[in-house]
């Protein structure tokens, strides 16, 4: 495969042929601004933020789209760049509800930080607006397209990620959106609420109503886990303030790289449900009572004893959890075999 060499910001890089402008900066670690590009994506080139000026042939090109070529003398900060990228900003805040205050997205909007780094602070382009209402019937998260950008990260991400396609453009230029097909209910759509789109949505257009007044990005910490629903262990964040969750992300990292289904989203309020067993319970009288640890054990073994003695060792049978580690699941198998003396085991991998 053929390799190019080019200088961007002054610093000298050789890329395989294919690689783009915006890729080849990255390596040098220079950060150019994006909003519609994602590395799992098919390109879009439609938010035109990421442009860079070619010294060699005066040409401003979307870097996510360009392919690097031998010879070119990228810039990617100069005072063109930023007179366009200032302007692409004003634009897009032309049609953009303003209301960061109350937005959840505040503190970790591209857009925001874009304006600011551009120090664009609003608009100088007035007309007609669309507004829409916020879609709220949904159990799962806010669609409020007043914020919308139209980066379509949504909607690639729900057709080439997901495979769901229960979204897309609709109509055309000024009165094109994002909606579901013949805008029925997103509840009614082929939407299975995996909440990738809210991952990759860079401004506050899809919020999940979990998050809503739940912590501000700089009051939450950080805590990386495994989701406990099924074999895959899909890697999460929790974000988490006054030790209650706030939200949830998913990590770019194996085995899920990025993707999570519904209930790794969105199905965690288990933790702090007010009926979650914190204690064991023994029934006595016909009525379960809270117990010790230490009694809750002792009858379990009194009562295998008995059951083994009595009936024999295929008279006991375990139902173990996805919801423990591996090293948990390994561990009680192997009381049931070496201890207990039966196969009678089984997981509940598939809640
Ligand atoms: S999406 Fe971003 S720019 Fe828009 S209101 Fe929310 S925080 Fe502000
Ligand atoms: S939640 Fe998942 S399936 Fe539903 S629209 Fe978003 S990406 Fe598509
Ligand atoms: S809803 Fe978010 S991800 Fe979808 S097009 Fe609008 S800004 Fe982009």
């Amino acid at each position: 495969m053929e390799k190019f060499s080019l200088s961007i910001d002054g610093k000298n890089i050789e890329v395989k042929e294919g690689t783009s402008v915006l890729e080849a900066a990255q390596k040098l670690g220079i950060d150019v601004p994006n909003l519609c590009f994602e590395p799992c994506l098919s390109l879009s080139g439609s938010c035109r933020i990421c442009v860079v000026e070619d010294d060699n042939s005066g040409r401003m090109l979307a870097s996510c789209a360009m392919p690097a070529m031998q010879g070119m003398v990228i810039k990617t900060e100069s005072p063109r760049v930023l007179e366009a990228r200032r302007f692409i900003i004003e634009l897009m805040l032309a049609s953009h509800d303003l209301d960061c205050f109350n937005c959840e997205k505040n503190g970790d909007c591209r857009l925001q930080d874009y304006a600011y780094r551009y120090k664009v602070d609003k608009s100088p382009f007035w007309g007609e607006k669309r507004e829409f209402s916020i879609d709220e019937e949904n159990p799962f998260y806010l669609r409020d397209y007043n914020k919308c950008i139209y980066c379509g990260k949504c909607v690639r991400v729900c057709h080439e990620v997901q495979g769901a396609g229960a979204i897309d453009y609709s109509h055309r230029g000024f009165y094109s959106q994002i909606s579901s097909p013949y805008e029925v209910p997103i509840q009614d759509s082929s939407c299975v609420f995996c909440g990738m789109c809210i991952e990759l949505c860079p401004v506050g257009a899809l919020m999940p109503k979990h998050q809503i007044f739940a912590g501000r990005p700089w009051e939450v910490k950080n805590f990386d886990t495994v989701c406990p629903y099924c074999g895959v262990g899909c890697n999460l964040t929790l974000k988490v303030k006054d030790n209650n969750i706030a939200d949830v992300h998913v990590p770019d990292r194996e085995p899920n790289n990025g993707e999570i289904c519904v209930k790794g989203k969105f199905g965690w309020d288990f933790i702090s449900h007010n009926e979650r067993l914190k204690k064991p319970l023994i029934k006595k009288n016909g009525h379960f009572q809270e117990s010790s640890w230490e009694e809750a054990l002792e009858t379990i073994a009194n009562r295998f004893s008995d059951i083994k003695k009595t009936h024999g060792s295929d008279a006991l049978a375990g139902l173990s959890s996805a919801k423990c580690t591996n090293e948990e699941n390994y561990l009680f198998q192997k009381f049931f075999r070496s201890v207990l003396g039966t196969h009678n085991i089984d997981h509940c991998a598939r809640l």
